[in-house]
């Protein structure tokens, strides 16, 4: 095992992995930004190096300043977390160049599902199913129409370079096609520096059922069954849980071993999430793999009683997997909500200012809060405005619940705006407790949330 470790992060999710290694006896080296001088994961760490201003492209992102970082400490391994450069190839390049073990996949991996449209080829080829759609490379307007035209409207148009919920546009009808396809075009280039697009069914109702995978480097996989992160604003994530509700145990053991399948097909090692969408009649398709951490992975690690970031060190240091498929099981349900520094009530503005008080949930058994911030520390304009995670865990969906919406309520915020009591308004409404839930469910049931 590494007796040093760097965390190329920041915010909870650098506290969250500061966590871990401490608990197994690896000590830590955080690097900050100027806005970061004082964050809660430079005190938890055992050195902090600095690496420049508050904007994440002349820190966070500097690869040199990171590598020259863990070079200065002797960290062996750098863990990225999510974001910043947690699906960089060339950082991924850096690490091994210099012999420092990055905490994540091989780099053939991250290349594999860097682009949609090559991640969906792979998965064609390796019979991964897919939503029915063409993601070619001959992206001529006639091309693509034609086949947007075969498979009937509505149609989703992708940037095969997007992520985070962007770069995508519904197309409804024929006639809106060539305007759409040259929107999504303009957007794409405008934010990915790329415009090639992938064209898929536009599925009305689905759900956003995602599986947990790992695999050492022994040729052992698992999957640690699934999160349903069906509830999403503008394609984003907000609540989150495990298990998936209405999930019959075939179907949870199909999409897993689709999952191994798909991680198996790029030469996978580590912890990867494989999106799928899962239709009204039970059929579900690739999305996506996404090559890191998940923002969402404490929902997996209350109801398997496992300890992911601990699974990345073991395998990141050639152990093999903690445990085999027969001896996981699902103990429970857990829901996880985002709390955000945003107004709801103003087209979710991102918010600012200071926690001049954060009163807090008491952490037990049943709550978990993961978080990078303390009362009195500024909430910036520089780094995503996530304030914490609050994550809890029951003996089943309904008690689970309850306690969501109890630890929602408890929170006291003053300062900062935040989403909270949108949050609670969200999972206290009928649909929501009764498990009436799709993709569309805010926009949907707007009038019972806002
Ligand atoms: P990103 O990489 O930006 O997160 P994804 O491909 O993972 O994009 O899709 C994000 C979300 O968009 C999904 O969770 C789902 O809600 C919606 N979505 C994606 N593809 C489709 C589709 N073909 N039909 C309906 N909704 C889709």
């Amino acid at each position: 095992m590494f007796s040093k470790i760097l965390i190329a992060n920041r915010g909870e999710i650098a506290c969250r992995i500061i966590k871990t290694a401490k608990k197994m006896g690896i000590s830590t080296v955080a690097v900050y930004s100027d806005a970061d001088k004082d964050a809660l994961h430079v005190h938890m760490a055992d050195e902090a190096i600095y690496l420049g201003a508050s904007p994440s492209r002349e820190s966070y992102l500097v690869i040199d300043k990171v590598i020259a970082a863990a070079k200065l400490t002797g960290a062996q391994a750098i863990h990225p977390g999510y974001g910043f450069l947690s699906e960089n190839a060339d950082f991924c390049k850096a690490c091994a160049q210099e012999n420092i073990t990055f905490i994540g996949p091989p780099v053939g991996a991250i290349e594999a599902m860097g682009s949609k449209s090559a991640a969906k080829s792979i998965m064609e080829k390796a019979n991964v199913p897919l939503v029915p759609g063409y993601h070619g490379d001959d992206q001529s307007h006639d091309v693509i129409k034609a086949a947007a035209d075969s498979m009937g409207y509505p149609v989703l148009l992708k940037a095969t370079a997007g992520g985070g919920g962007k770069g995508m546009r519904q197309v409804w009808s024929e006639a809106e096609f060539s305007q759409g396809l040259e929107a999504a075009k303009r957007e794409a280039k405008s934010s990915f520096g790329d415009d090639t697009m992938l064209v898929e069914k536009y599925l009305t109702q689905p759900r956003h059922v995602e599986i947990q995978v790992f695999c050492d480097n022994h040729n052992n996989a698992v999957y640690l069954f699934e999160r349903d992160c069906s509830v999403q604003r503008r394609h984003q994530k907000v609540i989150e849980e495990a298990p998936a509700f209405k999930m019959p145990d075939e179907l949870r053991a199909k999409m897993g071993e689709a999952a191994i399948k798909s991680a198996q097909a790029i030469g996978y090692q580590g912890a990867g999430t494989v999106e799928f969408l899962l239709d009204v009649d039970g059929s579900f398709y690739f999305m996506e793999m996404n090559t890191r951490l998940q923002v969402e992975h404490p929902v997996t690690e209350l109801i398997t009683g496992q300890d992911l970031v601990e699974w990345q060190l073991r395998v990141a240091a050639n152990e093999t997997l903690p445990k085999t498929q027969q001896q996981l099981s699902i103990h429970g349900h857990a829901f996880e909500a985002r709390i955000y520094a945003e107004d709801a009530d103003n087209d979710f503005l991102p918010a600012t200012g200071k926690l001049a008080l954060l009163q807090t949930p008491v952490e037990s058994e049943h709550v978990r809060i993961d978080t990078g911030v303390r009362q009195g520390d500024e909430v910036s304009v520089y780094y995503d405005p996530m304030i914490a995670k609050l994550i809890v865990w029951d003996e089943n969906r309904e008690k689970a619940l309850q306690r969501l919406t109890k630890a929602l309520s408890e929170y006291r915020i003053n300062g900062v705006t935040t989403n909270i009591d949108f949050l609670y308004n969200l999972a206290s409404c009928q649909p929501f407790v009764q498990e009436d839930i799709d993709t569309g469910f805010i926009e949907k049931h707007n009038d019972l949330i806002f």
